[in-house]
């Protein structure tokens, strides 16, 4: 059945795949921007929204300011929060750029979502590094599960992580406190494949550029993480919505794999066409060159060539989810930007 749905920050990455999956659903799809004048940001959506049977508007909406959600969230069903600032470094104040807009954000729309009556289910895009820090913080155990919070970030180590940490947690305990709406979060793993857009500002897009234009060709650090296909994750937020059993923290990763892994994915798909890296360099020097290539030295101690293990089997037993292959995320994430003239 149709409904009236908001998607903030819906330009977004992740947002994007979303909004396109509802919109050809057939919902009625409310999108929040920061710069409605920006159309180029959303003309991506309004063509798929002329393919669809759904419909979309576009609402200006602020993180920092109080209400400004109002309109958008009045008659929604459903409540997708994706809009949080993506940096991994690069950021001024860890502070004013991404914990501000991520905490005082989720407070904003949720008291939106207090408002008004309408709302029965808001799905939070929070993310894995709320459940884990470090790769360190595997401490033995088998691998990351919904049950676990990363109790490892702060301001200065890991701001991001932290950021996405204390956001969820506001958004459980204002859950608590009332009983009209519920909540889901929705925690992936690094998102990687293919854009819908042609902007190259999200971290996940910024990375895998970086990675074919050579910014890696003398080596890599040995970093593990986990990789989930954006249109996997695009997918688990609309299950969660719409099905009435689904409830708690769900952690999306399809697998592990290093830099370094990723790189082999490419050249055996794509032989000798970019300068990708062909080896890791070792820990100590790592360690030793880290302000110089912008990280930190705890955070190299932390996690550069620390396995870790992400359990994804609540989303399969519950969403039913199935997750696509890194190799297919990757050369459909690789032909989307030769198709764009991105490489
Ligand atoms: P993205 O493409 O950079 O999108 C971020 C969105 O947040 C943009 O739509 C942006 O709006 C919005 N935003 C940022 N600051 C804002 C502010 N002050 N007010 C209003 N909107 C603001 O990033 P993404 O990768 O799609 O990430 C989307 C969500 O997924 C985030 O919550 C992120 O933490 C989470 N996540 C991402 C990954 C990943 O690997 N990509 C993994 C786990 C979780 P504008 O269009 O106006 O700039």
């Amino acid at each position: 059945m149709k409904k009236t749905v908001l998607v903030t920050g819906g330009t977004g990455y992740v947002a994007s795949w979303l909004v396109k999956e509802l919109l050809e659903d057939g919902h009625n799809v409310r999108i929040t921007v920061r710069d409605q004048s920006k159309t180029a940001n959303y003309s991506h959506l309004l063509a798929v929204e002329k393919n669809s049977t759904g419909s979309l508007q576009v609402y200006q909406a602020n993180l920092l300011r109080e209400g400004s959600f109002d309109e958008a969230v009045d008659g929604c069903e459903y409540v997708f929060h994706t809009a949080s600032p993506f940096f991994i470094s690069g950021f001024r104040d860890a502070r004013v750029d991404l914990i501000k807009p991520a905490q005082e954000g989720t407070r904003n729309v949720l008291g939106s979502v207090n408002k008004f009556d309408s709302v029965r289910r808001v799905i939070l895009t929070s993310s894995a590094v709320a459940i884990f820090g470090d790769n360190a913080d595997m401490d033995g155990k088998p691998a990351f599960t919904e049950r676990d919070w990363n109790t490892t970030s702060s301001v200065t180590h890991q701001p991001y992580s932290y950021s996405k940490t204390i956001a969820e947690k506001e958004a459980w305990e204002l859950a608590e406190k009332q009983d009209r709406w519920d909540l889901i979060t929705i925690n992936p793993t690094f998102v990687l494949g293919p854009s819908l857009a042609k902007r190259t500002d999200s971290t996940s897009i910024a990375t895998i550029l970086d990675l074919l234009k050579g910014k890696y060709k003398t080596g890599v650090p040995r970093l593990v993480n986990g990789v989930v296909d954006v249109r996997d994750v695009a997918k688990a937020h609309k299950l969660a919505a719409f099905m009435n059993t689904a409830s708690g923290r769900f952690l999306l990763s399809n697998e592990e794999a290093t830099l370094l892994d990723m790189a082999k994915v490419l050249e055996k798909n794509f032989p000798k066409l970019y300068p990708l890296p062909k080896w890791e360099v070792p820990k100590p020097l790592i360690w030793l060159l880290a302000p110089k290539i912008g990280l930190t030295r705890p955070y190299v101690s932390k996690n550069v060539g620390i396995p870790a293990k992400f359990d994804h089997s609540k989303s399969v037993r519950e969403l039913g989810m199935t997750y696509r292959s890194l190799e297919t995320t990757l050369i459909d994430q690789k032909e989307q930007m030769d198709e764009d003239g991105l490489i």
